[in-house]
Order: structure tokens, then C-alpha cells, then sequence
């Protein structure tokens, strides 16, 4: 007997029992309640596309490239079927999501961090002669949908490079942790570096920061990219020290991270995202209490939520500062829209997400908004100037620091 013919390699797609565990738990479903928007439809159409059964007609087409990439369904499929690889080969062949410029500029700029970090100063250039929010306004087509994500105020800090030890600390008499930069956190997130680095200074931790960011390379393999993926974790893996831990700011550089550490299962560096870090090496004498009552709301990426130590550990670690009530923010249809560069190639249906965000926060809106993952926090303070809210969004980091005495140890020489 002949063995069936595959043409492009997505056997696994048939491991699929079809018996729906995965619909509830996607976000296209969710938002469309359409099957072939589902892990199973999906999962149906690669199979048949790949054994030459149906063709890859546009409906087909652009049932797959809805698909955000979260893996929430891979999470929960008893088959254990590897959606997330599936998805990447279907990017490969079909080089879907590269066909939005936008999102080859993304993916390039992921390399080039000169560029990059030219880029970065004249976004904060614009922003300290107030002409940011006129682009916002006028630019055109697509180029509108790239900056509309932008932060607001644009941060003008720079990442800091090099080793920091905590004032009083010996240098090496410290623990000594690695402080991921990644490519699109250190730009858009760099104040938040300057508070993850402050808060592990004044929490006892010698902090290591590579001398430029360094990318994961999710966005590339997202992108359907796979050789500038492969490329940038073996620079990743180059240039961090694997003495010791790696701490990664964004939610969304753990899984990739881990892989390029060897930390996914197979030994290796351990990786973890600083939030969780803290919640375990939480120095007791340090209690955490903010000035005045606050009420924040947590939101969970989607991406951190097959993680689930992960997402209650950001919990936990919240829920140590005094004078802080925790409002959980409804799954909702399970994504912010942001997902990477999927709010560049699928505009739609990302603002289909995007407009669900703020009527997820209920009646009584909260002070403030908190999520460990740079796309969220974008979306969010996106949906919140559409709707003249003045919700501020930050990352757990900033809350605690915050929160934290400023008396204990602080800030001492670089080397
Ligand atoms: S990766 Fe996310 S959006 Fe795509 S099918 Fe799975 S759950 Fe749905
Ligand atoms: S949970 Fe797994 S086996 Fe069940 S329908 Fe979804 S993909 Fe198929």
C-alpha cells in the first residue's frame, strides 16, 4: 500500500479528534462563533488543503490568517495536537503574513538595532515638539494602523546598558540576575525597563542589561520567518550571560526565550518573566504599600494564559501591596487584538477585539490598568484615547515600584 500524498507536511493537522474542547477557549471563536474560525475548522482546512482534497480558496485563506497565533487551544487539546507548529508551517508556505510591508518593516527592524534605536529617538523627537499626535491624525492607510498603537506619551527614555549593583552590596555579593531588553519593549517600554531595573536594585539584585536589546525572535517566527527567527535566538543565547537567571520584562519573550535558553524541558539557563521572579524571591522585609487607595484592573494576555503559574503569580505579587484592590478584567473574547504584528495584517479584526477592551472593564471603571505584555498595553491605551478615558496602563513592575520603600537599598555604580 502507497502511503496517502502530504504536500506541505501537515500530517499533524489529522491527529485532531474534532471533539470542540479547543472552541471555546480560541478567540476567533469566540468573537465569530464560526467554525471554520475555530482550532477544529482550521485544523480541517490544512488537512484537506495538504492532501490535495481542496484548494486553498480565499475563504479558506483568510480563515487561517484570522488566526492570532495564541495557542490557547494547543493548551487544552487532550489529541495534543501542535497547532503553534502547524500555523508557523502554514505562515512558511504560504508567506501570508509578510505580504503587509508594515509587518516586513517590524520583522526587519528586529535585527537592526541601530535602526531601530534611530527610529526610537525621532518617534521621541516628535514627541517632544508635540507632533506625534498630528501623525496619529493624518497619516494614511496603514501607516495610520502602525502609529496608532504607538505609546502616548511616547517614552523618551533609553535602555540602560551594563552591570548595576545595589548601593551597599559588594558587586558580586548579590544575586545576580540578566535583564532581557527585547527588540519592540525596549523601545516602546523603556521607562518600564528604567522601573524593572530600580525596583531589582532596591530589592537587593545586581542586574545585568545587555549592551544593545536582543530579540526574541517570536515576531520573525510569527511572521512566518523561520531562518531570521533561528538567527536571533542564536544571538540571543550569544550575548546573555548563562550563569544566570534570565528575566524577561514582556509576557510575550518567555516561550521563545525559554526555547533559545534550552529552558523549554531539556535543562539549560532558567528563564523566567520578572514578575514571576519576584513573586519567589520576594525579600520579606520589603512590604509593599501604596500612598492611597487604589483600585487596579488586571489584564492577562492571552499568550501568558496556557502559562497559568505564570499569570497568577502577577497576581500574587500584586496582591502583597497594601492599599491595593485587584479588579480581574473578564476574559472577554479572549484577546486584546494586538497579538504581535497581527494588529498590522489583520486591521479588521483586531479592532474587532480592541472594541470589546473597554466595555470588559465594567461599570465601575478602576484607577488603574496593568498587563505584563507591551502589545496589551498598547491596545489598551489605544482603546482608552478612543474612548477619552484617562486610565493609565502600566506594568506590575511600575505599580511595585511604587508601591516600595525607597529606603532600602538603592541604586549604586555601574562596572
Ligand atoms: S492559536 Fe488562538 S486564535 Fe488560533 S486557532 Fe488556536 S486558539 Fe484560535
Ligand atoms: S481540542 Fe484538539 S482534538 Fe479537540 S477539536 Fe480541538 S484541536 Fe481537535
Amino acid at each position: 500500500m502507497t502511503a496517502p500524498l502530504r504536500r506541505y507536511g501537515f500530517e499533524d493537522a489529522e491527529r485532531c479528534v474534532q471533539c470542540a474542547l479547543c472552541l471555546t477557549h480560541c478567540p476567533t471563536y469566540r468573537l465569530t462563533h464560526d467554525e471554520s474560525e475555530s482550532p477544529r475548522g482550521r485544523l480541517a482546512m490544512l488537512a484537506a488543503w495538504d492532501r490535495d482534497e481542496a484548494p486553498l480558496d480565499p475563504s479558506m485563506r483568510r480563515a487561517l490568517d484570522h488566526c492570532l497565533g495564541c495557542l490557547a487551544c494547543e493548551a487544552v487539546c487532550p489529541a495534543e495536537v501542535p497547532y503553534g507548529k502547524l500555523i508557523d508551517r502554514y505562515h512558511e508556505v504560504t508567506a501570508s503574513p509578510t505580504r503587509a510591508p508594515s509587518v516586513r518593516l517590524l520583522v526587519w527592524l528586529t535585527h537592526q538595532h541601530g535602526k531601530a534605536a534611530w527610529l526610537h529617538r525621532l518617534l521621541a523627537g516628535l514627541e517632544r515638539m508635540r507632533m506625534l499626535p498630528l501623525l496619529k491624525r493624518l497619516a494614511p492607510g496603514r501607516l495610520r494602523t502602525a502609529v496608532r498603537l504607538l505609546p502616548d506619551p511616547y517614552p523618551r527614555a533609553v535602555v540602560p546598558h551594563g552591570r548595576l549593583v545595589p548601593k551597599g552590596a559588594a558587586g558580586d555579593g548579590a544575586q545576580r540576575v540578566s535583564l532581557l531588553a527585547g527588540c519592540v519593549s525596549s523601545l516602546w517600554m523603556a521607562d518600564t525597563y528604567v522601573a524593572a531595573r530600580e525596583l531589582l536594585l532596591v530589592l537587593g539584585f545586581t542586574v545585568d542589561l545587555p549592551d544593545h536589546a536582543l530579540c526574541c525572535g517570536a515576531l520573525a517566527r510569527h511572521a512566518g520567518d523561520s531562518r531570521t527567527a533561528q538567527a536571533l535566538r542564536a544571538e540571543l543565547l550569544r550575548r546573555l550571560p548563562v550563569s544566570q537567571p534570565i528575566l524577561v520584562l514582556d509576557s510575550g519573550c518567555l516561550a521563545e526565550t525559554r526555547a533559545a535558553c534550552g529552558a523549554d524541558g531539556s535543562g539549560g539557563t532558567p528563564v523566567y518573566t520578572l514578575t514571576t521572579f519576584l513573586e519567589a524571591h520576594w525579600p520579606p522585609a520589603f512590604e509593599p504599600a501604596l500612598r492611597q487607595p487604589e483600585r487596579i484592573a488586571l489584564h492577562v494576555p492571552c499568550t501568558q494564559r496556557p502559562e497559568i503559574h505564570d499569570a497568577q503569580a502577577v497576581g500574587r505579587l500584586l496582591g502583597r501591596i497594601q492599599n491595593l484592590t485587584l479588579q480581574p478584567i473578564p476574559i472577554g473574547h479572549g484577546c486584546c487584538g494586538a497579538a504581535g504584528s497581527y494588529f498590522l495584517r489583520e486591521p479588521t479584526m483586531s479592532d474587532a477585539f480592541g472594541s470589546a477592551l473597554i466595555a470588559s472593564l465594567g461599570a465601575s471603571l478602576p484607577e488603574r490598568i496593568v498587563t505584563t505584555n507591551i502589545g496589551c498595553r498598547l491596545q489598551w491605551q489605544s482603546e482608552l484615547r478612543r474612548s477619552r478615558l484617562g486610565i493609565p496602563v502600566e506594568h506590575p513592575v511600575e505599580t511595585l515600584l511604587r508601591a516600595c520603600p525607597r529606603a532600602g537599598p538603592r541604586e549604586g555604580t555601574g562596572s
